[in-house]
């Protein structure tokens, strides 16, 4: 999107994440290990408050599309009017002009319900929303914090940290500028002795004994804000609903905050799909509703595995059952330092596997219609398109700062040619696609050189091969890869989907 550089600006990059158990640094994970393996052009943990990621968001719309998000709009209700465009009426209370709400009625052919946990748009359709409420309750707290820990140095403390003692779980998260002026987001399970108070919870009652719950030396002052909320996971058992609803973010699934991934989720449930409804309205696509599907059937298994292993982290992490409570603080310190964290920092895929889990940068769509290879290797269709650090303009938007770069609009085909590449095939290969489908598909011809050798190696593309195709969606995971430039292969496959130029 262009907008890379300017988030990491607005947020705190974080090197390191500590672990402690009963106030005992057990281990660090050092970014820096990361950054060595060339996975990413950002091997880093970025903490940006989410008021911050929708501000940037809000920008971004109104500089590109001259759009604004408004929020004094609420959806009533919406009915289908079974018309010959059979579209939907949308009843809205409008408090733009009015504190009392004036109604208005708005016809459309999709509704996207991004509408939050509480979802209308889900609860008018009556899906189910199944999965439980967990017994812990959270609080989340920016306030200042002051380190008296002896045995930290300095630099450390520019870490995430994770706390885990018999009086529960916590997280302190560095905020921007926070080493001028302390300040740290803190996430934590409220103790089970506030909880029976009838009274609201305030940050008076979980600052003074604050120490003594992680067992560590830390002073909470000069509070900003303090939430309280109860956490569930679940998930609704569709995302796609009679060719017109969908859902997103919140709405189609929740979970534990802990991994930190819940608005991430929901923004990658928004750009799955985009594309997809672009293509679909602008009249792009063989049938109105086969590609819609596929965001229903790709990113519903992201969010059921999604929900499932963050249920069975936060479970453990906070079950009151007393195996579990004995596990996790007399024998899960001792597995994590002395087995776990040396076979990560040791072994390098057992690295890049935990790193691409956590930065949610593994994330594949392998099993969905819209993935086809011709043949197997490392990289297939469905991954995420992989990160060449000599060539990072693969993946990244190669103009930053330019906000008329349409490259996202297109899918992208990467040919890559070694001396073996049978050349007739592989011109008239790309020949077909220009002539068929260059309204669609942007191409990019890598030969084989020093220059380019390590495009052939990510993309595990041996130079004594014939060479290979892979297709980019627009949303950068890899639709197609084939080793063959077999034109009926690939337009069997492309022309199910997306219409021809001449068509
Ligand atoms: C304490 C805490 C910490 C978290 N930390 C992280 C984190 O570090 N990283 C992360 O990725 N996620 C995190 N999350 C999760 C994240 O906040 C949510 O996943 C995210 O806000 C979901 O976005 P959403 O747009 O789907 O829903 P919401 O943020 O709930 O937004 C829904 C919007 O729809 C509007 N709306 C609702 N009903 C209507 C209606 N009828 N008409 C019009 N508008 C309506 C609401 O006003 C709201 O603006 C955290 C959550 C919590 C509670």
């Amino acid at each position: 999107m262009g907008i890379a550089d300017e988030t990491i600006n607005r947020g705190e990059v974080v090197q390191g994440f500590g672990s402690y158990f009963n106030g005992i640094k057990r281990m660090r994970m050092d970014m820096n290990l990361i950054k060595t393996q060339n996975l990413t052009h950002f091997p880093f943990i970025l903490i940006l408050e989410q008021s911050k990621t929708e501000a940037l968001l809000e920008e971004f719309l109104l500089k590109n599309a001259s759009m604004e998000v408004d929020r004094q709009c609420e959806l009533i209700s919406f009915i289908e009017l079974n018309d010959k465009d059979n579209l939907i009426e949308c009843v809205i209370k409008d408090y733009r002009s009015n504190t009392e709400g004036k109604l208005i009625k708005i016809h459309t052919k999709f509704l996207c319900g991004c509408d939050g946990a509480h979802s209308k748009v889900r609860q008018n359709l009556q899906l189910s929303f199944s999965g439980n409420t967990y017994e812990e309750t959270l609080y989340v707290l920016d306030c200042h914090l002051k380190f008296m820990d002896t045995t930290e140095t300095e630099s450390l403390l520019d870490d995430a940290q994770f706390n885990l003692t018999k009086s529960g779980l916590c997280l302190l998260f560095p905020l921007k500028g926070h080493n001028m002026d302390n300040r740290w987001r803190v996430i934590g399970t409220v103790p089970h002795e506030l909880l029976n108070s009838s009274k609201q919870l305030q940050f008076e009652d979980i600052a003074p004994d604050f120490s003594r719950r992680i067992q560590r030396n830390i002073e909470l002052y000069d509070p900003l804000w303090l939430s309280i909320y109860r956490t569930h996971h679940r998930y609704a058992d569709r995302f796609y609903i009679e060719k017109k609803y969908f859902l997103l973010g919140d709405a189609a699934h929740i979970h534990s905050p802990v991994g930190g991934q819940g608005m991430n989720t929901g923004l990658q449930d928004a750009f799955n799909l985009a594309w997809k409804l672009a293509y679909t309205i602008q009249g792009k696509t063989v049938d109105k509703d086969k590609l819609l599907q596929t965001y229903n059937d790709e990113r519903i298994e992201v969010a059921k595995n999604l929900v499932q292993s963050t249920d069975r982290v936060f479970s453990l992490m906070t079950s009151r059952h007393w195996f579990f409570s004995f596990f996790r603080l007399k024998i899960l310190p001792y597995i994590l330092q002395y087995i776990v964290f040396p076979i990560i920092s040791c072994i390098s895929p057992v690295r890049e596997a935990v790193f691409k889990r956590i930065s949610m940068i593994g994330i594949h769509y392998r099993q969905s219609q819209l993935s086809m290879n011709s043949n197997k290797n490392n990289v297939q269709a469905g991954d995420r398109l992989p990160y060449v650090y000599t060539h990072p303009e693969i993946l990244l938007s190669s103009t930053d700062n330019n906000v008329e770069d349409d490259s996202r609009r297109y899918f992208h085909l990467l040919v890559l040619l070694t001396s073996k590449s049978n050349s007739k095939k592989s011109f008239h290969f790309v020949k077909f696609i220009e002539e068929n489908y260059s309204h669609l598909i942007k191409l990019h011809e890598f030969e084989y050189s020093e220059a380019t050798k390590e495009i052939f190696r990510v993309y595990d593309v041996n130079r004594n091969s014939n060479g290979g195709v892979f297709l980019v969606r627009p949303d950068l995971h890899i639709a197609y890869c084939s080793t063959t430039f077999d034109i009926q292969h690939f337009n069997t496959y492309f022309s199910a989907y997306f219409l021809h130029k001449s068509d």
